[in-house]
């Protein structure tokens, strides 16, 4: 049986409508147990606001204008009444359902919609490119939008847009499954595990309602789909470190790259950036390099890419690094930021899972998989448990450019999505500060004053907690921001403005602006302390007040590699207050 359209679309306005996250993995639950198992991964895009997972890199690529006019068309109302709404509203979606409320009567002719038509209209939209494919893109939304309800109107307009979030993240939906196909949440980690390996929602969400859980457990590791990366835990200093590395230890250096995952069968290679995009394209030249270096058939393999100055050969900060994420003029960006990768792990050669082999195995598969030369590096590394060592080793590290180094522990397996001890980043000190910056994610700024007049002077920034899957206020940042920051952050940041607090950030300050929770940012603090004002921690360490930061500094880092979901997370501040108590504070350097 087919499901209607109408059906997403009452239990999306129930998603927006809620701003308690067990409510919206209920209604979403609700969701899944109302629609055909053949429709189960479909849905899942859709409720995301994407046709595919991330990785495969298929965007509708719908311009305004060509919304702007198949709205007009469809509603009998001027592309100049339109833009008016939307400049009222924010978003051309719910400009549409405004406009068309009550003034629309379906024609006798129209067919109502069904999911499965909505989904493979979008598909077409997204698969024509090239020469007249705008043209092409509108009668596709046309025919879509002729048969649509206002309320379906609104979100077919919002999909197309990219600008449907219901605040549905990959942590929801995997809740919402386990719930939908057992009343309980016991499948949670076997249906965790199969998302950590195959980056894909869908594909794990389909495997369930369609084959069961056992189906699920057998999802592996496959050349073309992303496996989620292992991630460190910070200590504040090596002695503490070892204390985790029990069965021997890897130091690393830590290069202020961009990681990314290889995957190289015969004559072809993919990227993966830390998010799971595909980044193919951004690189053609660790394409190249991968081709020649690696050499087996078959290998799925993660390192660090830097960008190096062919002048000095110094490495580049990672900043200008991110100018190869652009979608135009490669070519150049290529010639003027060349990169070096530096390996440091395998998943996966010729068929055969690594994962679940010591590091020292998988290093040894590695070595003897990929010949290094000057463009493909291993990561500098030495094996030792003695601090005196490695306190050596971090300030060589330092001297040539990296962050500082990654400690691992010589029988750890790769954990898949996992944020765990058996890997530590140990990061430079700055004296009387933080001993590692934090990402956090910009949710509202306050306009400056002076020659900050007009700009987003002040940004209002939150940590997350997966938990609840909601952002927590931890610091207004102002110091540090250039004067090219202020020119540029008007641009990066007004694509996510709203008109109110967004539902998933919890704040007690009222913003001049409001964003949603999105772009994320590096700061460097001196300390945490205690806040009555910010929400992040609130009752955790004291009852009454929050964890804020103090003397916060945008480091120059906006980081794009990382999704607000990366951001440092609750439990990572309080990580870092309680580290930070062990230190003898230095009095006396403020800014
Ligand atoms: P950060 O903000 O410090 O980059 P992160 O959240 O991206 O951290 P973590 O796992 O906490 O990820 O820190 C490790 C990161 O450091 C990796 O994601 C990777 O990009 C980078 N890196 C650089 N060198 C190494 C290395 N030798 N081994 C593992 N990761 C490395």
């Amino acid at each position: 049986m087919e499901t209607m359209f109408n059906v997403l679309v009452e239990h999306f306005k129930d998603m927006e409508n809620t701003s308690k996250r067990t409510e919206l993995t209920s209604i979403l639950a609700q969701l899944f147990n109302s629609i055909s198992v053949d429709e189960i991964d479909k849905v899942v895009y859709l409720t995301q606001g994407k046709l595919y997972p991330d990785y495969m890199g298929i965007e509708l690529g719908v311009a305004e204008k060509t919304i702007v006019k198949a709205i007009s068309k469809y509603s009998g109302i001027t592309e100049g009444k339109i833009m008016d709404e939307y400049r009222k509203t924010g978003d051309l979606g719910d400009a549409v359902g405004n406009i068309v409320k009550g003034k629309r009567q379906m024609s006798f002719f129209s067919e109502r919609l069904t999911v499965n038509r909505v989904y493979s209209t979008l598909d077409r939209i997204a698969r024509s490119s090239g020469k007249g494919s705008q043209e092409i893109k509108l009668s596709y939304l046309l025919s879509l939008l002729n048969d649509a309800e206002p309320d379906e109107a609104r979100y077919i307009v919002k999909m197309v847009l990219g600008t449907l979030r219901l605040g549905v993240a990959d942590y929801t939906v995997l809740d919402a499954l386990a719930f939908a196909r057992s009343g309980t949440k016991n499948s949670r980690e076997i249906l965790e595990r199969a998302y950590n390996l195959s980056g894909d929602l869908g594909l794990v969400a389909a495997t369930l309602m369609k084959e069961g859980e056992d189906a699920v457990k057998r999802i592996g590791i496959t050349i073309g789909r992303p496996v989620r990366p292992m991630l460190a835990e910070r200590v504040p200093d090596i002695k503490g470190a070892l204390e985790y590395m029990e069965n021997g230890c890897t130091a690393e250096y830590k290069y202020d790259g961009e990681r990314v995952q290889i995957h190289k069968r015969g004559k072809n290679v993919m990227l993966f950036s830390r998010r799971l995009e595909n980044i193919t394209m951004h690189y053609p030249d660790i394409v190249k390099i991968s081709l020649k270096s690696i050499e087996v058939d078959e290998a799925i393999v993660e390192g660090e890419a830097v960008a190096v100055d062919q002048n000095t050969g110094e490495f580049f900060p990672f900043q200008e690094l991110m100018h190869r994420r652009r979608k135009y003029g490669i070519k150049e960006a290529m010639d003027l930021y060349p990169v070096t990768l530096f390996l440091f792990d395998v998943m996966l050669v010729d068929g055969e899972q690594l994962i679940d082999l010591p590091l020292t195995e998988r290093r040894k598969i590695l070595w003897k998989s990929v010949k290094s030369d000057e463009k493909v590096q291993f990561a500098t590394h030495i094996e030792t448990k003695e601090a005196d060592k490695l306190e050596v080793f971090m300030d060589q590290a330092i001297t040539d450019g990296c962050e500082g180094l990654m400690l691992k522990d010589n029988s750890s397996t790769y954990r898949a999505g996992a944020r765990g001890f058996s890997w530590i980043k140990l990061k430079r000190d700055y004296q009387g500060e933080l001993g590692d910056t934090l990402d956090l994610v910009v949710v509202g700024a306050f306009y400056g004053r002076g020659r900050r007049a007009g700009a987003y002077g002040t940004l209002l920034t939150a940590v997350y907690d997966p938990d609840n899957d909601l952002f927590y206020t931890v610091s207004k940042v102002g110091a540090g921001l250039t004067d090219q920051d202020l020119a540029s952050f008007p641009k990066l940041l007004d694509p996510y403005r709203i008109p109110h607090r967004h539902a998933r950030v919890s704040s007690n300050l009222e913003a001049d602006a409001w964003f949603e929770p999105v772009i994320v940012i590096e700061v460097q603090a001196q300390e945490i302390t205690l806040s009555p004002v910010h929400t992040a921690a609130f009752n955790s360490v004291k009852v009454g007040a929050g964890l804020a930061l103090r003397f916060p500094r945008f480091t120059g880092k906006v980081r794009n590699d990382k999704g607000p979901e990366d951001a440092t997370t609750v439990k990572e501040l309080i990580e870092m207050y309680g580290n930070q108590k062990k230190k003898p504070m230095i009095s006396g350097t403020g800014p």
